[in-house]
């Protein structure tokens, strides 16, 4: 398995806190990253003795999550890590270093392409990871001869998959897509909104998978998932309190839809959404206008069917079960 091995930039976080002055600064790491956050404390307050910093051990999904709002108005500074930024209007300064990752991208790259047939035109897409080895993707895919395809969806760079945002892949008119990263929920989100075969190439171990089996399976606990929930007589519509995910305009027409068709709804609030917290409602099924993630990641932690608002239309009779979608969060201007 190749190493994963991140630049922290410690110069650029340096000399950020030194222009702002900030006395007290919180960094920010998504899970998979949190195993470096001593060392990278440590070394900043190598550089900089004065400086307190503080890790945040809450966990973070995105850059949908700051920590701007978190030890009341004692942070000047907020270090996030890994996430690209999200037009979000934040508390105190926030300084997002991607963690751009040097594990190889040929190995899977050139794996996938082997095993490619009838194909002439191929779309790529990639994660914030890996994006600065766009350019050699680009020309790896095509000395082998084919024609790769691109495009900067909305509030993405080119090229790039960010948090549920898939709009970069949606008008690709091409053979087949190749999404370079790790982990299934990009893959599958990209098969979802083009119904093209997907390929996933993945750096951290070296290899590429096709995900039309792990798609079956998802697609098949999806129905499932909707079917119980036809049975349901009253909704919980989950909204999260994190200023990135909030969907509150959306919570309330779901409202108003579920009540339309004779059912119950209770709005619940929550910051972090764990099962257990759903536990104390005595209410048939789930509506999660949060993180698109929650309902297909976790969803055989969840007892009760917890359904996305596209699902939610199906199990209306609103939406057909051939339109089927993943559920996006786009953040088009900035909000509070
Ligand atoms: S809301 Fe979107 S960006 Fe935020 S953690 Fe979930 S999938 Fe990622």
């Amino acid at each position: 398995m190749a190493t994963i091995d991140y630049d922290y930039k410690i110069d650029v976080i340096k000399d950020k806190i030194i222009q702002l002055d900030a006395k007290n600064i919180i960094l920010q790491f998504p899970e998979g990253l949190k195993v470096d956050a001593i060392k990278v404390s440590n070394e900043i307050q190598e550089v900089l003795p004065n400086v307190n910093v503080l890790i945040d051990a809450d966990p973070c999904f995105g850059a949908c999550d700051l920590a701007d709002n978190k030890v009341n108005k004692h942070i000047d500074l907020v270090v996030h890590f890994a996430h690209t930024p999200l037009p979000i209007k934040t508390d105190c300064p926030v300084l997002f270093i991607e963690a751009h990752s040097s594990a190889d991208i040929v190995a899977p790259i050139n794996d996938a392409l082997s095993g490619l047939e009838d194909v002439e035109t191929i779309g790529l897409v990639t994660t914030t990871q890996h994006i600065h080895k766009l350019d050699d993707m680009i020309s790896l895919i095509e000395e082998r001869g084919y024609t790769v395809k691109l495009d900067n969806g909305k509030g993405t760079s080119t090229g790039q998959v960010l948090g549920c945002n898939f709009t970069s892949i949606k008008d690709l008119d091409v053979d087949v897509i190749l999404y370079v990263g790790s982990g299934d929920f990009h893959a599958l989100g990209v098969k979802l909104f083009t119904k093209k075969p997907v390929i996933l190439a993945d750096p951290f171990k070296g290899e590429s998978r096709d995900i039309e089996e792990f798609y079956d399976r998802i697609i098949r606990v999806r129905f499932a998932r909707i079917t119980k929930a036809k049975s349901a007589k009253s909704y919980g519509i989950i909204i999260s309190s994190k200023k990135g995910q909030l969907r509150f305009d959306l919570a309330l027409e779901l409202k108003k839809l579920i009540e339309e068709h004779g059912f119950e709804a209770q709005i619940l609030n929550m910051d972090y959404i764990a099962p257990d917290r759903l536990l104390p409602f005595d209410l048939d099924a789930f509506v999660m206008t949060a993180c698109p993630r929650i309902a297909i990641d976790d969803s055989a932690m969840y007892k009760k069917p917890v359904l996305t608002p596209d699902e939610l239309e199906i199990v209306l009779g609103i939406r057909d079960w051939d339109d089927y979608q993943m559920d996006e969060i786009i953040i088009h201007d900035e909000q509070t």
